[in-house]
């Protein structure tokens, strides 16, 4: 049989982790983050299965075009924006609302708005369930730097972009928004001064809807949530918050990467394994070759050591990744035969965990899936 890395999307994980999010923010709506691919879940199965959250945040127009070819009709914000002339258009025809964050777009706000509907209709026969979308609301973002540094408007500049955004053809609908640079540091005093800096501007004669939290701050900044989260990792299970995997939040995994046991070899002690001999045999070892590596995207730079579920069990990657084969010490495994599946992550064994191991966050590892594994849904 050929190899098979199989990256299993779990949606019911995904619904239930949206309800726990409303739990937790019972009096904010909920923006479910789908930017990359649905965090590398897939856009398609995820929006469908997260498809009762209030709005889908995505990176790029041609994301909310996917989720308009499925029939779908929330609101989908462009975190990103516009970028080049004609973007508005696209976006007026697929009813996406963009965060407007630096002068260089209110220059295309200024020329392009507004927009008229006709303009787009020939793009439109491709996507099914354009035509019933109810005009598309002229709904803009204002996203304002409260500190990260990243995207957003100069507190001090505030003020300015709102009267004139606000004073722009059809009266647009307004919402302000702002990111936090380090909610995943619990009593953060970055975060509590981003949330004051916010305030202040935010203190308007007529005040805006708010959005500001991202997963790590709906845990643990709740004063943050106002009336829109903006949840991505949670929504997949995964936590960003050091020391708190998203299960111990009780939230589910959403995705389980697994692969085949195809070798069993059994070497004498002070022999070495893989490229560089980076492991070498403390005892006579038992080795086992799992067809999974680097280029599926399981992370070369894992230390050694980190775990890999077989039979439920957790046994040890000895040696280095390799571009298709991880080794794993079996020796304490006896049962574990040639053709055993084994979870590199999934429920039991949290990505955030291997994540840690490699020097990097869940995100990162769930996002790098490349080409060559499969997808499957489980709906149970
Ligand atoms: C990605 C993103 C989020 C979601 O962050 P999580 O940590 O995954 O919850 C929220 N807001 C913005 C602007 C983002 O880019």
């Amino acid at each position: 049989m050929s190899r098979r890395v199989r990256a299993t999307i779990h949606l019911a994980a995904l619904r239930n982790n949206l309800a726990r999010i409303r739990r937790l923010a019972s009096r904010s709506r909920v923006m479910a983050v789908v930017k990359a691919d649905g965090y590398g879940h897939g856009l398609e199965r995820v929006v469908l299965a997260l498809r009762e959250a209030d709005a889908f945040g995505v990176a790029s127009i041609a994301d909310g075009e996917r989720i308009r070819a499925l029939g779908l009709q929330n609101r989908i914000v462009v975190l990103t924006g516009i970028d080049e002339p004609g973007d508005l258009a696209r976006m007026r025809g697929l009813a996406l609302e963009p965060v407007i964050h630096h002068e260089s777009q209110l220059d295309l706000l200024r020329s392009e708005w507004p927009v008229p509907l006709q303009e787009t209709t020939s793009r439109a026969p491709a996507i099914r369930g354009a035509a019933q979308l109810p005009a598309a609301p002229r709904s803009i973002w204002i996203k304002v730097d409260t500190g990260m540094h990243r995207l957003g408007f100069a507190p001090a500049r505030l003020r300015g972009v709102l009267e004139e955004v606000a004073a722009l053809p059809g009266a647009p609908t307004l919402q302000l928004m702002s990111h936090f640079a380090n909610s995943d540091v619990a009593d953060d005093a970055l975060t509590s001064a981003q949330v004051a800096r916010f305030d202040d501007i935010a203190n308007l004669p007529s005040p805006l809807p708010q959005s500001l939290a991202n997963s790590a701050a709906i845990i643990a900044f709740g004063g943050s949530q106002r009336d829109w989260v903006r949840a991505g990792g949670l929504l997949y299970g995964i936590s960003v918050v050091a020391g708190q995997t998203g299960a111990d939040l009780g939230f589910a995994a959403a995705m389980t990467l697994t692969a085949r046991l195809i070798a069993i070899n059994s070497i004498d002690e002070g022999e070495g394994v893989g490229y560089g001999h980076a492991w070498r045999a403390a005892r006579p070892t038992r080795v086992g070759v799992l067809a999974v590596g680097y280029a599926d995207g399981y992370p070369r730079s894992v230390q050694p050591g980190t775990p890999v579920l077989l039979q439920g069990e957790r046994v040890p990657i000895i040696g280095r990744v390799s571009m298709d084969l991880v080794t794993v010490d079996l020796t304490d495994l006896s049962s574990a035969a040639v053709g055993d599946t084994a979870v590199l992550w999934g429920p039991g064994l949290p990505v955030e965990e291997v994540a840690a191991s490699a020097a990097t966050i869940g995100y990162e590892l769930v996002c790098g899936m490349t080409r060559r594994v499969d997808f499957v849904e489980d709906d149970s």
